[in-house]
């Protein structure tokens, strides 16, 4: 794999990718930057996580002349989050060269934009929507503009922008560069390709054996009834730092969240009907470990980095492979492992099958945890919690008491009286969720035959063959300063 260093890039923007702890290119980096930097259009087709935005973030801000006056530079991306997340990365990419880029959003004051506007961005990186309105404003020209950038594509054609985005390409100058970023490649972008790039080279880099392939996957069947006792249990088992929920609906996030916080976990939701302020928090405040179970629908967090994300479940199992692909994309990211575990119900077995096939790998069979691993879970939790304190901290003002209780009772019975306190128990406090019908996805339709969708191989029914083995909890997945389950097991005590 190449370095930076081999790509002929300016003295500035070297500084800031050792700034941001990039040491070698990705493959799609690699691949693009040197053919960007000619001036060449192009389509980028690559997995989530593989470094997308700065493989073009980098030829952009390479190819912009410092004097801020005119845009030169027009990012478009799907959601709000993402137009935040990349222009925060193009600042980042730009900080020595001073090229300064701007999100633009709907959702947001249209004054307040206006006003950053008058400071002159090199780059604005806009969702279609509110782009569309800036230019009937006249609030935003885009006849200075030299390169545009479509990122994540296929989502902003899955959400509808196909018109917007053709209405603002026709007005762009035709002597501009066109990049074109994607996951995935329906026809449809092939269309906007052929009509708005001029031959664009198209650079493909292989799923295969990127992100999700470093990341374990697991399935438990399960009826619809039994999914929320399933996921509190192995949530339980495996006390993850910071896991992604996925459901199908907004109505399900918000009874899904709801539900968790119910039983004590510190949960909260993410979908599209939030204001932006709320959405905002929520993310800053799972990034920053205060929530530690993140409740969203694809579209809320699609392209969002988060790092440090140790689960990813899929509650309800996803729409297509694709989306599959991009909810387990974001856990593992960086070189990271991580573990996405899919309910499926009875019904649903032939998509899962479906997912196989497209991942070209097999998802792991997993009994339903029982009650009992839920509790042992916990107890090995508060046990690693307690050898912790014991070597990093001051216990000394409590051996007063404790020789105290000890003159009473023996030391088995108060440690466990102890334990029993700040042990989590497994909560069964009754929630209830509005069903759900299952997806009937656009690559998955009725008709088509799941028998034939199985992955090559000789299977056995309960789970290819292999033993399907208990649930453990992950090495390497530890405490975050302590803030974790106990914590929360004895402020859910507190409470009642
Ligand atoms: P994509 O758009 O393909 O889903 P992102 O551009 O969001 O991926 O990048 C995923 C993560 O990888 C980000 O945290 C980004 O900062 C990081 N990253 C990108 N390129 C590199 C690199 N060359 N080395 C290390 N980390 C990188
Ligand atoms: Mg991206």
């Amino acid at each position: 794999m190449a370095t930076f260093a081999d790509l002929n890039l300016s003295e500035p923007i070297i500084r800031s990718i050792v700034n941001m702890g990039f040491e070698e290119t990705t493959p799609i980096q690699e691949q693009t930057i040197p053919a960007a930097m000619e001036g060449k259009d192009l389509i980028g087709q690559a997995q989530t996580g593989t470094g997308k935005t700065a493989a073009y973030g980098i030829p952009l801000i390479e190819r912009i002349t410092e004097p801020a006056g005119q845009i030169q530079g027009i990012v478009l991306a799907p959601t709000r989050e993402l137009a935040v997340q990349v222009a925060e990365e193009l600042n980042k990419i730009g900080q020595f060269k001073r090229i300064n880029a701007l999100p633009i959003y709907g959702g947001q004051g249209i004054d307040w934009q206006i006003r950053a506007l008058k400071k002159r961005p090199h780059i604005i990186v806009a969702t279609p929507g509110r782009l569309m309105d800036h230019m009937r404003r006249k609030t935003i020209r885009l006849n200075e503009i030299k390169i545009v950038v479509l990122d994540e594509a296929d989502e902003m054609l899955n959400m509808g922008f196909l018109d917007d985005i053709e209405t603002i390409l026709k007005e762009i100058p035709e002597e501009r560069q066109t990049l074109l970023f994607s996951a995935t490649m329906p026809r449809q972008i092939q269309n906007i390709a052929q009509r708005f790039m001029k031959e664009p080279k198209l650079i493909s880099i292989k799923a295969t054996g990127v992100t999700v392939s470093d990341i374990e996957q697991h399935y438990v069947e399960v009826t619809e009834r039994l999914k929320f006792d399933v996921l509190s249990r192995i949530l339980d088992i495996q006390s993850p730092d910071l896991s992604i929920v996925f459901a199908r609906t907004k109505r399900r996030v918000d009874e899904l969240s709801e539900a968790l916080s119910k039983r004590g976990y510190s949960a909260e939701g993410i979908h599209g009907d939030l204001t932006q302020s709320k959405r905002d928090s929520v993310l800053r405040q799972f990034k920053d470990g205060t929530i530690e179970v993140l409740v969203a629908t694809d579209v809320a967090a699609r392209g969002l980095d988060i790092t440090g994300v140790t689960h990813v479940f899929n509650f309800d199992i996803p729409q297509d492979p694709e989306s599959y692909v991009h909810r387990v994309g974001r856990t593992g990211r960086a070189g990271k492992s991580g573990l996405a575990i899919t309910l499926v119900t009875p019904r649903e077995i032939g998509m899962l099958r479906m997912i196989e096939s497209v991942i070209k790998r097999r998802i792991i069979r997993k009994p339903i945890p029982t009650i009992i691993e839920a509790v042992q879970g916990q107890q090995r939790l508060t046990m690693t919690e307690i050898l912790r304190v014991i070597t990093e901290e001051d216990i000394e003002k409590y051996k007063g008491v404790a020789e105290e209780l000890l003159a009473e009772h023996d030391s088995v019975t108060l440690l466990s009286a102890a334990l029993k306190i700040i042990t989590k128990e497994p909560d069964n406090v009754e929630v209830r969720l509005t069903e759900s019908a299952p997806p009937r996805g656009r690559s998955m339709g009725g008709g088509r035959n799941m028998g034939s969708a199985r992955p090559q191989g000789n299977y056995h029914r309960d789970g290819y063959g292999q033993k399907t083995d208990t649930w453990s909890r992950r090495k390497g997945n530890d405490f975050r300063g302590g803030s974790a389950g106990p914590q929360r097991g004895r402020d859910n005590k507190r409470n009642g």
